[in-house]
């Protein structure tokens, strides 16, 4: 079990068929597949122990991921926006390495240690010269690490985390459609590589022998251009990407986007206002809504296409509710939602979600984080309703404890969002003597309107949930602090609540 398999399985298949498209050239699945052999030879050259992409998405992170799968060592895409300081020490946490990037960039932080440094064209080039032995496969049951990815550390340092070939291949096998093989079919890749959801679109494409086209960095201009001119079938992007696109589509932009079959979005909560308005912008699309993590292999529940269409037109309050709803478990996967002393509740109660399954690695370099059962805490909280649809209400870790009493953020921002003027609410913790902690609330007001005042919205709080949900403080802020996959930085806004 390898992930190289699926390019040399789509190599066998179809040789002439073209797997990617990247700044305008194309690459064959045949010129793919030797690519990659010649990056296998150069890393074993090498010595090197780890792959490491210290770039934006191009042809050459996607040779690498094969490469490296081919020379059994694990591939690691490093958030490149991060400053140098801390490129530089996570490169220390995995060396040495073969490590690729942006050529200036990539010497300066890389170049005095103990790796060995390619440029991005370099790269490239050379694994296109490189003639390839005739044994490129050293492929194990699966137990070896194909990936290791830092995680965006929302919430934590960035933890090492760990997924072998056997749970990507059980992703591939739980989540995608047997391969249409269709030669129209083209799947867009916007996210960056450095994020479980890049590599998992990646390694889908390439299953179901698509035509990739990439787009190394996000414009919702540049976006509809490319489904335009490369036919794109399918998508998947972050909210704010799509909060973006809609936005450029009501100020006037245009393109033919009548190919897009299929549009997944996740990684983050996704308002109910662009979920809306994107239906209704991309009518030939079906919508699915991805709920996952770095640790799952990306996702493990989902919100169809159908259940998108259902909600919209139901005039039943239940079935309306499922467009803020996570979906249903893959059937791949276990889910259960157990409390704090680790006991499975109830339908309907809210709790700590953890899964199960082969795609589900829960492993960090320095542990693992499943339980002896195999159960990995996703530190997600959330419920189940009686027909099985998933809510989340947030981090576990974000949970605000008044007095000894729990309340998700989620349920507070939810009840501000409906105030006409609020544009954008975040609720946590703050310290308090008498409760240990209280609720702080950071508010961005709507454009052209003014602001809410502080009584107001208390008001509205109180009228809608039981009277510990009163926010203590209010801040208005010009704009919350989200990172580049669209998820709350919840801890910045703490500091903001507690200055
Ligand atoms: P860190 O673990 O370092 O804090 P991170 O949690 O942001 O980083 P990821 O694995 O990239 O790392 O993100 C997974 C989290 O993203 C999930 O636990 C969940 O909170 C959120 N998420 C993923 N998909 C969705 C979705 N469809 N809707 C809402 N939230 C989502």
């Amino acid at each position: 079990m390898n992930i190289a398999l699926l390019l040399e399985m789509a190599a066998e298949a179809a040789p002439d068929r073209i797997a990617l498209v990247c700044e305008g050239k194309r690459w064959t699945y045949g010129d793919l597949l030797a690519a990659a052999r010649g990056a296998f030879e150069l890393i074993q050259d090498s010595g090197a122990e780890y792959v490491a992409l210290l770039d934006e998405s191009s042809e050459a992170a996607v040779i690498a991921v094969f490469g490296a799968a081919l020379a059994g060592v694990p591939y690691c895409p490093l958030n490149y926006r991060l400053p140098d300081a801390d490129l530089a020490a996570l490169l220390g946490r995995i060396a040495p390495a073969l490590v690729i990037g942006d050529e200036e960039r990539v010497l300066r932080i890389a170049g005095g240690q103990n790796h060995t440094v390619f440029p991005r064209d370099e790269f490239t080039l050379k694994v296109q010269e490189t003639v390839p032995g005739n044994d490129t496969r050293q492929y194990d049951p699966g137990e070896g690490v194909a990936i290791q990815l830092f995680t965006s550390g929302t919430t934590a340092a960035p933890k090492a985390a760990i997924l072998r070939h056997a749970n990507l291949i059980g992703y591939i096998l739980g989540t995608v459609e047997f391969a249409s093989a269709d030669e129209a079919d083209a799947a867009l890749v916007v996210v960056p590589p450095y994020h479980i959801a890049g590599i998992s679109a990646l390694l889908s494409s390439i299953y179901a022998q698509r035509k990739i086209v990439m787009l190394p960095s996000f414009s919702p201009e540049g976006w509809l251009s490319l489904v335009a001119h490369e036919a794109v079938t399918n998508a998947f992007v972050v909210p704010t990407m799509l909060a973006r696109i809609v936005d450029a589509m009501e100020k006037g932009a245009t393109a033919q986007t009548a190919s897009l079959r299929a549009i997944a979005y996740g990684g983050g909560k996704m308002p109910l206002e662009v979920i809306h308005k994107a239906l209704e912008r991309f009518p030939s699309a079906g919508f699915t809504n991805a709920y996952g993590l770095t640790e799952t292999s990306s996702t493990v529940a989902l919100l169809g296409p159908e259940d998108h269409r259902e909600a919209v037109a139901s005039e039943d309050p239940k079935v309306r509710a499922r467009l803020t709803s996570l979906g249903k478990p893959i059937p791949t996967v276990e889910m259960e939602i157990r409390g704090e002393n680790g006991e499975v509740l109830p339908v309907g109660e809210p709790g700590e979600i953890y899964v199960r399954g082969d795609q589900v690695s829960g492993e960090y370099k320095e542990k693992s984080a499943l339980d002896a059962q195999g159960w990995f805490p996703t530190r997600d909280a959330g419920f189940m309703d009686q027909d099985g649809y998933l809510f989340l209400s947030g981090r576990a870790d974000d949970v605000i404890v008044r007095g000894g009493e729990n309340m998700s953020p989620g349920e507070i921002e939810d009840v501000l969002l409906t105030h006409p003027a609020v544009a954008d609410a975040c609720a946590c913790a703050i310290p308090s003597v008498e409760w240990g902690e209280t609720v702080g609330v950071a508010i961005v007001t709507r454009q052209g309107h003014i602001a809410p005042n502080e009584g107001e919205l208390k008001e509205l709080v109180r009228s809608r949930l039981r009277s510990s949900r009163v926010p203590e403080k209010v801040a208005f802020v010009s704009e919350l602090p989200y990172n580049e996959m669209g998820k709350l930085l919840r801890r910045k806004v703490k500091d903001v609540l507690a200055d």
